[in-house]
C-alpha cells in the first residue's frame, strides 16, 4: 500500500514542473533536531515561575529576561552540528533538475541550504542571521556563538544582538510571505511535510493552492487531510528514500 504511494508520488513529481515543498518541524527532527516545542517548561527558580518552550521564545521574555532567554535559546534552538537528511538532499536535487522552485519553511536551522537548496523562504527567520538591535551589524551563526557574555553585545556598539528569528508575538517577514504565497499559487504539485498543519500560517498558505496535487506526508493525520489528493502517514525523510530507490 505505502509503496503504491510512493509509486503515485513519483508520478506526479515526473509529470510537474512546478513542484514547491512547504515543511515543518518533522523535516528536521530527522536530522536529530528536536521540536523546540517539546522541550519541558522550565521552572526558572530565579523568576520562580514556569514557563512554556513557547513563552520563553517570546518578544517579551526576550526583552523582560534576556539572559535567560539566550540560556533557553542557545540551548534548544541551536544545533550547530545538524546534517541535512534525504528529504534535504532529494529536494534540493529536485530545484537543480529544474522541477522544484520553491521550499517554504518553518525551521530555521538553514539545513536546505546546507543540502544546496538556493529559493528557501524561511517563515520563521533564520538562526545563521544575527543582527545588532543598535547598529544593524549582521553575525552569522559562528560569530553570534563567540561573543562574549550571557547576552550577546555587539563589539562595536556595545547593544545586544539578536538573532533573525520570528519570536513569539512577532509579526512574520511581509515579503517572505508574499513570496511563498506567490510559489505556491503558482505550483502545480505542492508537496506538504513534517507538519500537522495546525501551526500559523501553514494552513492558510494551502488555500492559495490551485494546483493539480496536493501531497501530505507527516506521521500523523494533518488538519488538512480532507484536502489532500494523497496522503502518506510516514517519516519525511523515509518517503524521499523510497523514492530515491525508484
Ligand atoms: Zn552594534
Amino acid at each position: 500500500m505505502q509503496n503504491e504511494k510512493i509509486k503515485l508520488l513519483n508520478n506526479y513529481i515526473q509529470e510537474s514542473n512546478n513542484i514547491v515543498f512547504f515543511g515543518g518541524a518533522g523535516v528536521s527532527t530527522e536530522s536529530n533536531i528536536p521540536d523546540f516545542r517539546s522541550a519541558d517548561g522550565i521552572f526558572n527558580k530565579k523568576l520562580d515561575k514556569h514557563f512554556t518552550p513557547e513563552q520563553l521564545v517570546s518578544h517579551s521574555f526576550y526583552q523582560t529576561y534576556p539572559k535567560d532567554f539566550f540560556e533557553f535559546y542557545k540551548k534548544n534552538m541551536i544545533y550547530e552540528n545538524a546534517k541535512p537528511n534525504t528529504a534535504h538532499l532529494a529536494l534540493a536535487r529536485l530545484e537543480r533538475d529544474k522541477k522544484l522552485k520553491a521550499v517554504i519553511t518553518q525551521n530555521i536551522d538553514g539545513l536546505h541550504q546546507a543540502a544546496g537548496s538556493k529559493t528557501v523562504y524561511e517563515l520563521h527567520g533564520s538562526i545563521h542571521s544575527n543582527t545588532c538591535e543598535l547598529c544593524k551589524e549582521k553575525f552569522n551563526l559562528k560569530e553570534f556563538l563567540s561573543l562574549p557574555g550571557d547576552i550577546p553585545k555587539c563589539p562595536n556598539c556595545g547593544a545586544i544582538v539578536k538573532p533573525d528569528v520570528v519570536l513569539y508575538e512577532e509579526a512574520l517577514d511581509e515579503s517572505t510571505i508574499s513570496k511563498a504565497i506567490e510559489a505556491i499559487s503558482k505550483a502545480d504539485l505542492l508537496i506538504v511535510g513534517g507538519t500537522s498543519l495546525l501551526v500559523y500560517p501553514a494552513a492558510g498558505f494551502l488555500n492559495y493552492f490551485k494546483g493539480k496535487h496536493l501531497v501530505l506526508i507527516n506521521k500523523t493525520s494533518t488538519a488538512m487531510d480532507k484536502m489532500a489528493d494523497l496522503i502518506i502517514t510516514d517519516s519525511i525523510a523515509c518517503v524521499f528514500k523510497e523514492l530515491l530507490n525508484i
